[in-house]
């Protein structure tokens, strides 16, 4: 049995004509899948019984199951899902105004170990495939509370750009009209900083947004925080920013977790100006961190917090403070998985 999510539409067409069928079911079966919902065939009712059944001997539509849920009191729900092979991968469904965004994992574990980060506390183990990716997605989409899923972010387990074909090829699954039909400026990918991914993104046709995990603006705080600095330090990632904004003419978001006694300092945030003030199109999202007791990690003040936004604010750099969400349930990377691995 074939998940049918790995196929693209002209691949499912294709695949329908190699089994004597016409192609255009292809787009009708899109449709029941990731517009409608439909987790069977049988219940894609404008469809010939005969073909109905032929697909349901051929293909599966959903291949995780749910093995948890975790619902915070700010509506953001955590789900754990475990695969074919019984590996588990978290995602997370975050509401607001009259938008919800998906957050999806892209590999089981992760092999880069920011120290801020419960998904690499086991190793690597694998990278999701196209099918697994969607099958997120599509839980997330049939699952929302009020509105319907508007956005789509990949910063759940895993350094998408480590598994950049499957990923890649999602992201235009969930892009197309005959799909999800998310617009590309509603889909983020967030790395770690790998340059030859950034490097192929800026050649890909898509209007997709991108996030770099900064979290320290010199290299040796960088490197404790995120050991993957030590092969791409900040020097040669700030170039590839250059770039990659003179080719696509789009913004990069930097996301700056603030760790008390780590990186949330005045001197660090001048580093920060330092490292940012000529990087046109460029915006840092700032984070106070999410206390994980197992990692030893704690939130600077209020009043620390607040002297560092103004420092950036005051420079001239486009700064917003996010909120963590949902942090009556762990909703940070991987702590739910580990917490149900460690039972
Ligand atoms: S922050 Fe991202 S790249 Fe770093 S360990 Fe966590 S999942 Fe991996």
């Amino acid at each position: 049995m074939q998940d049918i999510k790995e196929l693209g539409l002209k691949e499912l067409e294709d695949k329908l004509q190699s089994l004597g069928l016409p192609k255009y079911h292809a787009r009708q079966i899109f449709k029941w899948i990731y517009q409608k919902g439909a987790l069977d065939f049988n219940n894609m009712s404008d469809l010939p019984a005969a073909l109905r059944k032929k697909l349901a001997g051929e293909f599966y539509i959903l291949g995780l199951e749910l093995a948890d849920l975790q619902r915070s009191s700010d509506g953001t729900t955590k789900f754990l899902f475990e695969l074919k092979d019984k590996n588990l991968i978290e995602a997370v469904n975050i509401p607001a105004a009259r938008r919800v965004t998906g957050c999806i994992s892209s590999q089981v574990g992760c092999k880069f170990s920011c120290q801020f980060c419960a998904s690499s506390l086991k190793g690597f183990k694998r990278n999701l495939t196209v099918g697994e990716i969607l099958d997120e997605a599509l839980y997330l989409k049939n699952n929302t509370q009020q509105a319907e899923l508007t956005h789509i972010v990949f910063m759940g387990t895993g350094e998408p750009l480590d598994n950049y074909e499957d990923v890649l090829k999602s992201i235009r699954m969930i892009n197309s009209p005959y799909a999800f039909n998310i617009g590309a400026r509603r889909i983020t990918i967030s790395t770690s900083g790998i340059i030859p991914g950034i490097k192929k993104l800026a050649g890909e046709d898509l209007q997709i947004e991108l996030s770099i995990s900064l979290h320290a603006a010199d290299d040796k705080t960088r490197s404790q925080l995120m050991p993957v600095n030590k092969r791409y330090p900040l020097e040669a990632l700030i170039k590839c920013c250059h770039e990659y904004i003179a080719k696509t003419n789009r913004q990069i978001t930097f996301e700056y977790i603030l760790i008390k006694g780590v990186n949330s300092s005045l001197p660090s945030a001048q580093n920060l100006v330092k490292l940012l003030k000529d990087l046109r199109l460029a915006k840092v999202n700032l984070i106070p961190a999410n206390p994980i007791t197992a990692l030893k990690i704690i939130p600077p003040s209020k009043a620390e917090i607040g002297a560092f936004k103004e420092c950036l604010f005051k420079s001239g750099i486009n700064v917003t403070l996010r909120q963590e969400r949902g942090q009556d349930i762990q909703a940070a990377c991987g702590q739910l998985r580990l917490r149900y691995e460690n039972k």
